[in-house]
């Protein structure tokens, strides 16, 4: 068995209901590659996911392959647990991450590897494959230097 890191939230709290237009996305994540889909007509990143483009309406859409880095657009800090089993973890740093390379992309994650006291809007990230499971591999951040 290995020893997650004591950073990473609880796995027990983690569950995904993905569905025929979010599965690309966690497939793609459990080869620990970062995908969003991008419409076919108009170019527009559709993210999350959805059945129609909101810009042109087409539903065709292409899975493009991203970096896997992006910049902090928000976070939060959380410093009281929430549930019983959160609290090992707190304080923890939730981002909202502008994925480079697909205009519009945005991510929510776990930042991993940093004092949540010196997290900055701005700041440079890159995404970090955690399998927690062994039918699901989940994103989380980590400072890019
Ligand atoms: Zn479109």
């Amino acid at each position: 068995m290995t020893t997650r890191n004591p950073e990473f939230l609880p796995v027990e709290l983690t569950s995904l209901h993905a569905d025929s237009w979010t599965w690309p996305f966690w497939e793609a994540a459990a080869s620990h590659h970062l995908k969003a889909p991008r419409c076919t007509s108009c170019q527009e990143f559709r993210f999350p996911p959805a059945p129609v483009c909101w810009n042109c309406r087409a539903s065709e859409v292409d899975w493009v392959e991203l970096p896997g880095t992006g910049v902090i657009f928000t976070f939060t800090v959380t410093r009281k647990p929430l549930l019983p089993a959160l609290s090992d973890v707190v304080p923890y740093v939730t981002v909202v991450v502008d994925v480079d390379e697909a205009p519009g992309v945005r991510l929510v994650a776990q930042l991993v590897g940093q004092d949540p006291e010196t997290v900055q809007i701005g700041q440079s990230v890159r995404v970090e494959w955690d399998d927690i499971r062994e039918d699901l591999t989940i994103p989380r951040f980590t400072p890019a230097d």
